[in-house]
C-alpha cells in the first residue's frame, strides 16, 4: 500500500489459553488470526467490526500490550526499526514513548486523586523522558494547551469535567510521550454526538500538527466515514476487507462489511436498504466455525464456504476481500 508504512504486520495471531478439557489437550481463544496489513504514515486507519471481532486485541498487539503467538509486526518510523515480537527491554521502554493508547471511556480511565497536572505528567515522570519538575510542568503546559485544556484546568481534579474534558485529558496524558503511533480505541463512543464531532476535530488537527498515524477502532462505521482514509474490516479475528473509505462505501465486496453498512441509520425515511441484515451472534473465538467464519450468518454461504476458509484476495490496488464468492456478488445492488 505504501512504500514505508509506520506498521506492518504480516500473518499475526494472538491467541489466549482456556484451560484443559478432561480428556483433551488445551484450549485456545484465537482472538486474533493471520492478519497481515499495512497501515501507512500519516493516515486516519480504522479497524471496524462487531463486538467479539478481536480488533481491540489486534490493536492491544500493535502496542505491544499482549503477547504475540505467531506472526511479525514491524514498525518503522525513520527513526528506529522495531520488531515487536522480539524487542530488547531497551527497545520496549523506547517504543511505549513512540506508540500510546487513548481509552474508551474516559470516566475510567483518569485517577480521581491526581490532579489532571499529574496524570499528564505520570507517562513523563514513568517514562523517565524530563530532567526537572519544570521541564514537566512546561511540557505538561504545552500539550494541555494543543489539547485545547487552559493552566486552570491543570490544578483541578477530573470529576470537575465533563466527558469531552475528560477525554481531552486523556488524549493529552498519551500525548505527552510526544508519540507518532496512536491507537484510538473506541475513543468517542462514550461521548453525545456533539462532544464525540468535537474530539475527532481534535484528533484531526493534532494529526495535521504532530504527524501522527492513528489507528482507530470503532463498531460506528458513520463515524469511521467520516474521519478515517482507509477501512479495514474484521469478523472473527481474521481481516476480511481492507479498502480506501471512499471505495469501501461505494462498492464493498463482502458481504459482512455491507451488513455492517446496512446497519448505518439512513437520514432519508424512504430509503429502506435491501442489503443483508445481520442476524445471530458472532460465534465464540474458542470454537470457531469451519470454512469461512462468517458462513452461519451470510446468506449467500454455499457449500464450499462451509469448508474452504477464503484467502485475501486483491481487488484493486489497495482494496482486498476474503470472500469465495465477491467476483459474482453484486452487493452494491442489493
Ligand atoms: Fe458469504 Fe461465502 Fe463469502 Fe463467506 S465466502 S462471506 S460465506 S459468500
Amino acid at each position: 500500500m505504501n512504500e514505508h508504512p509506520l506498521i506492518e504486520t504480516n500473518n499475526l495471531s494472538v491467541s489466549f489459553p482456556l484451560g484443559k478439557t478432561f480428556f483433551g489437550p488445551k484450549l485456545f481463544i484465537h482472538a486474533v488470526a493471520g492478519i497481515s496489513l499495512e497501515i501507512p504514515r500519516g493516515s486516519f486507519f480504522g479497524l471496524v467490526g462487531e463486538s467479539g471481532s478481536g480488533k481491540t486485541t489486534f490493536g492491544r498487539a500493535l502496542l505491544n500490550a499482549v503477547p504475540i503467538s505467531n506472526g511479525h509486526v514491524k514498525y518503522n518510523d525513520d527513526e528506529v526499526d522495531y520488531h515487536l515480537e522480539h524487542l530488547t527491554k531497551e527497545e520496549l521502554k523506547d517504543y511505549r514513548k513512540r506508540a500510546q493508547l487513548i481509552f474508551q471511556d474516559p470516566y475510567a480511565a483518569l485517577s480521581p486523586r491526581m490532579t489532571v497536572r499529574d496524570i499528564i505528567a505520570e507517562p513523563l515522570e514513568v517514562m523517565g523522558l524530563t530532567n526537572s519538575r519544570e521541564e514537566t510542568d512546561e511540557r505538561v503546559r504545552e500539550i494541555a494547551a494543543r489539547c485545547r485544556l487552559n493552566l486552570e484546568h491543570l490544578r483541578r481534579f477530573p470529576h470537575a469535567f465533563s466527558g469531552g474534558q475528560r477525554q481531552r485529558i486523556s488524549i493529552a496524558r498519551a500525548l505527552v510521550s510526544n508519540p507518532k503511533f496512536i491507537v484510538a480505541d473506541e475513543s468517542v463512543a462514550a461521548l453525545d454526538v456533539s462532544i464525540q464531532a468535537d474530539i475527532l476535530n481534535l484528533l484531526k488537527e493534532l494529526q495535521d500538527e504532530l504527524g501522527l498515524t492513528y489507528l482507530f477502532i470503532s463498531h460506528d462505521l458513520s463515524v469511521v466515514a467520516h474521519i478515517c482514509d482507509h477501512v479495514a474490516v474484521m469478523y472473527l479475528g481474521r481481516l476480511v476487507e481492507s479498502a480506501p473509505t471512499k471505495e469501501l462505501f461505494s462498492s464493498s465486496k463482502h458481504p459482512y462489511t455491507r451488513a455492517l453498512m446496512s446497519a448505518i441509520p439512513s437520514l432519508d425515511p424512504d430509503h429502506h436498504s435491501k442489503a443483508q441484515k445481520l442476524e445471530g451472534e458472532i460465534p465464540s473465538p474458542a470454537a470457531p466455525p469451519p470454512g469461512c467464519k462468517f458462513h452461519t450468518r451470510c446468506s449467500y454461504a454455499t457449500d464450499m464456504c462451509k469448508q474452504e476458509e477464503p484467502k485475501l484476495e486483491h481487488v484493486g490496488d489497495e482494496h482486498t476481500v476474503a470472500c469465495h464468492r465477491w467476483k459474482e456478488l453484486d452487493l452494491q445492488a442489493d
